[in-house]
C-alpha cells in the first residue's frame, strides 16, 4: 500500500494540492501546518512522490524507480533536511542540506525536493540563511516546511510559503482507520480515537503504549467499583496511583470517564466509549448519582489535576480527590 492510500482525512485539501501538481502549478515552496503525528510527513511524501514520479501525469504510479525509492529514502533528488549536530536546524545545516545541495541541478528528476520535517524549529538564523533560496528558487526546487505552528516562522519566510493547514480527524475516523488498518476491536478502537486528539500518529502511539492501556483499564476498574470499597482500600489506591504521575493521559482517562458518567446520566445510551462490561456499569453508576453528584466529581478531579500541575504531594490530592468522589457517591 502506498502513502497516498494510508492517508486519512483532509481530503478537499489533498485533492487541491494534488491538482496543483498535475497542472503543473504547486508553489515551490510551501508550508503544510499541522499537530503532532497529523500526517505532515505522509503527505509530504506523497507530494514528493506524485512530483518526482517519471510517468510525469501529477500522481504517483507506485511502480516507477522514482516512486519505488522515495519511500525507502533513497531517491537521489529528494532530500529530509534534519539538524546535524544540534537539536534544532541550524544554519549550517540549512547551508549544506538546502543552499549547497540546491545549486546543483537534479540528478534524474524533474524536481529537486527538500522535506523540512520540523521547519517551524529552525533557529532565526537559518531561517535567514534559507530566505535568498526561498525569493529566488531554481526551477526545479521544491520545498516542503512541515510545522506545528506556521506563526512561528518568521514573516519573511511566511510571505514566501504559503500555508496548508491540515485538520484533526474526527474521533469516528481515527478509529475507523485503527481497525482496518491495525485490525484493532471495535472499542479499543473508539476509545483510542477518543485520546487521539484527531491524530492518527497518536493514536498508534497509545496502541504500542502498553503502559498506557494498562493504566487505564486499572483506573476504570476501580473507578467503577470505588462506590462500594471502603475507605482504607480507597486510600491504597491513591498511593498506587503516584506511579502513574510520568503518564500525561492519567488526568484525561479520570476527566473522561466522569463525563462519560455524566452524558450517560444526561443521554442514556447516546455514546459507547468503553468496553461492555464497563458500559453497564456505567450505565448503573450514572443511574444512580444526580447530575450535581456527577459535577462535583468532575470538580474533584480538575482541583487534584491542577494541585499535581503545582507540584503540591500527589499521593494526598489523589486521597481527597477519591474521598471527595466516594462522598458524593455513596449510594
Ligand atoms: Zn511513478
Amino acid at each position: 500500500m502506498n502513502a497516498m492510500e494510508k492517508m486519512r482525512g483532509n481530503e478537499a485539501l489533498r485533492r487541491r494540492l494534488f491538482s496543483a501538481i498535475r497542472q503543473g502549478r504547486f508553489p515551490h515552496a510551501c508550508i503544510l501546518q499541522g499537530p503532532k503525528g497529523c500526517g505532515k510527513g505522509l503527505l509530504a511524501l506523497s507530494l514528493a512522490r506524485a512530483l518526482q514520479c517519471e510517468q510525469g501525469e501529477g500522481v504517483s504510479c507506485g511502480s516507477c524507480v522514482s516512486c519505488r525509492t522515495i519511500e525507502s529514502g533513497n531517491h537521489p533528488d529528494v532530500f529530509w533536511v534534519e539538524p546535524k549536530k544540534t537539536k534544532v536546524l541550524g544554519v549550517e545545516d540549512i547551508r549544506e542540506q538546502v543552499v549547497q545541495e540546491v545549486a546543483i541541478k537534479p540528478y534524474r528528476s524533474r524536481y529537486k525536493v527538500f522535506v523540512l520535517p520540523e521547519a517551524d524549529q529552525m533557529t532565526v538564523a537559518a531561517q535567514n540563511g534559507f530566505l535568498k533560496t526561498l525569493e529566488e528558487p531554481p526551477a526545479y526546487g521544491v520545498f516542503l516546511l512541515l510545522a506545528e505552528q506556521a506563526a512561528s516562522l518568521l514573516p519573511t519566510v511566511r510571505s514566501r510559503c504559503p500555508v496548508y493547514a491540515l485538520k484533526p480527524l474526527s474521533q469516528g475516523e481515527v478509529a475507523s482507520f485503527l481497525m482496518e488498518e491495525k485490525q484493532v476491536p471495535k472499542e479499543q478502537a473508539a476509545f483510542l480515537g477518543e485520546y487521539a486528539a484527531g491524530t492518527i500518529g497518536k493514536a498508534l502511539w497509545l496502541l504500542e503504549d502498553e503502559g498506557f492501556l494498562a493504566m487505564q483499564s486499572d483506573v476504570l476498574e476501580k473507578l467503577c467499583a470505588l462506590p462500594k470499597t471502603n475507605t482504607a482500600t480507597v486510600l491504597s489506591w491513591a498511593a498506587e496511583w503516584v506511579q502513574y504521575k510520568q503518564n500525561s493521559l492519567f488526568w484525561e482517562v479520570l476527566l473522561l470517564f466522569y463525563r462519560d458518567v455524566l452524558l450517560e446520566n444526561q443521554l442514556p445510551q447516546s455514546r459507547f466509549l468503553l468496553e461492555k462490561e464497563k458500559q453497564s456499569q456505567i450505565a448503573a453508576l450514572s443511574q444512580a448519582l444526580t447530575p450535581g453528584q456527577i459535577r462535583r466529581s468532575l470538580d474533584a478531579v480538575w482541583t487534584a489535576k491542577k494541585q499535581a500541575a503545582q507540584n503540591l504531594n500527589l499521593q494526598m490530592a489523589l486521597e481527597e480527590m477519591l474521598l471527595t468522589i466516594k462522598g458524593e457517591q455513596h449510594v
